[in-house]
């Protein structure tokens, strides 16, 4: 019996060489998948998850089991069954200050294709996808040398190990847009169309990949199964002091002595993440901001440093978990420049398809540009402001706005005086400073 590993997410991580899937199976590995297809219904393994509490780590924390409860389900020969259903894996990991997953689709790939397995078997999935980051092509080689090896090794393709369950698995690169992150786009772009988001419900769960029902998770989330698998639903709440079970890979970027992704019981504080880990900030620097789930959430200030990384605790300072990546300002940074920063990338990835984001991302860039220049004025102020209304939730086609509203609204409140001194003095009071 394998000891119960207290990072079970990244103790096979090995980023120079992985695991083959000898090693990886030497290690423990394929035992979660073993169990789920020899020795339980899958009635059961969705009891587990759901007892599990597991939340998605793409972002949106929504429960998995509640998510794979939604996919219908047919008894043998009912007429009314889909001819298939999908599983996808989203890779498309592109949020600014987010690196998470790239370790473990690096680091451990056979691990994500067992989960990928158990998640299949549950929803009774025959197709499986990975829809990976263009640029991940590391991952990409890594990912398809791991898919081989477990067809050939009768982890994927018909009877795995002697059972009725079959899957097949592709690797699918992106194109490159932000947006496709975003699981009703990633479907369009799956199926050969532009990557616009779809309106949502029917959820993908219903009507999802060619109109059948679809599960998309996170490369976290799934890595997460075939432990949840060997050790429980107890083990897996009693890894996090917090309500939200289980780990959670935290990264930090910025002017940080250590940047990095550490994986942490779910609720380690900022400040854990911050100093413990990150080393702290650079000599001469002080904290000023972050930014605490990738850059679509909002800022959190010193004084938030000792509220736990989980999605309550986040939410209830005023932010969201999000990807769990801090961004980090600093005070020698110009909080104006960041932001301008963060919408210039927004407007870029915008899809066009709803005019607050086509319109209002472009807009927020022109009128920070002229604040950052020293060339703006108190007007610009209420502009932005009103922006920030124009492209909120439920104003918009999917949530790519919003998010980059946030950055910019929280901006506005906790460093108001930094737009008033460029304002003010007519120049960018940092000298450069980033
Ligand atoms: P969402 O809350 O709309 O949905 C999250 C998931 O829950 C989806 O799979 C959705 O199908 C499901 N869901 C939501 N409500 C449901 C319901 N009523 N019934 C059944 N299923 C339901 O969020 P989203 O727009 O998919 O994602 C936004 C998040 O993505 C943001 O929080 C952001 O932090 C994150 N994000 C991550 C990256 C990355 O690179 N990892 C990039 C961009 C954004």
């Amino acid at each position: 019996m394998i000891k119960a590993p207290d990072k079970p997410l990244t103790s096979l991580v090995n980023l120079e060489q992985p695991l083959s899937i000898e090693g990886y199976i030497e290690a423990g590995g394929y035992q979660g998948a073993e169990k789920a297809l020899h020795h339980l219904s899958r009635a059961e393994v969705l009891t587990l998850v759901e007892d599990s509490t597991l939340k998605g780590r793409g972002g949106a924390g929504f429960p998995t089991g509640m998510k794979w409860k939604c996919v219908p389900m047919y008894e043998p020969g009912d007429i009314n069954a889909p001819e298939c259903k999908y599983l996808v894996c989203n890779a498309d990991e592109m949020e600014p200050g987010t690196f998470k997953d790239r370790v473990l689709l690096e680091g451990v790939p056979h691990q994500l294709i067992e989960a990928m397995i158990i998640a299949a078997y549950t929803i009774g999935a025959e197709k499986a996808y990975i829809f990976l980051r263009g640029e991940y092509h590391l991952a990409a080689r890594r990912l398809q040398q791991a898919i081989d090896e477990a067809y050939r090794n009768n982890w994927l393709g018909e009877k795995i190990q002697g059972t009725d369950v079959h899957l097949d698995l592709y690797l699918h690169s992106s194109a490159g847009r932000y947006i496709c992150g975003e699981e009703t786009a990633l479907i369009n772009a799956l199926e050969g169309k532009r990557a616009n988001p779809r309106a949502k419900p029917p959820f993908p769960q219903f009507s999802g990949l060619f109109g059948k029902p679809t599960v998309v998770n996170n490369v976290e989330t799934l890595s997460n199964l075939p432990h949840i698998l060997k050790h429980g639903a107890d083990w897996f709440k009693g890894l996090s002091p917090d309500s939200d079970a289980g780990t959670k890979i935290y990264a930090a970027c910025g002017r940080v002595k250590t940047p990095g992704t550490w994986e942490l019981p779910m609720g380690a504080t900022i400040r854990e993440l911050l100093y413990d880990h990150g080393g702290g900030m650079l000599d001469g620097l002080k904290l000023k901001g972050l930014l605490p789930g990738g850059a679509s959430t909002d800022f959190l200030l010193p004084e938030h440093l000792d509220t736990p990384m989980d999605f309550n605790s986040i939410a209830k300072a005023g932010s969201r978990l999000g990807t769990g990546g801090l961004i980090v300002l600093d005070d020698h940074n110009c909080p104006v420049s960041m932001v301008l920063n963060l919408l210039q990338f927004f407007a870029q990835e915008s899809c066009g398809w709803c005019t607050p984001c086509r319109d209002g991302t472009p807009w927020a860039v022109e009128v920070l540009s002229r604040i950052e220049q020293g060339q703006g004025n108190k007007e610009d102020l209420d502009t932005l402001a009103k922006l920030c209304d124009f492209m909120w939730l439920g104003k918009t086609h999917c949530a790519l706005a919003p998010g980059a509203v946030e950055p910019l609204k929280s901006a506005l409140k906790y460093f108001h005086d930094d737009f008033e001194q460029h304002i003010d003095q007519g120049c960018c009071p940092y000298h450069g400073g980033h």
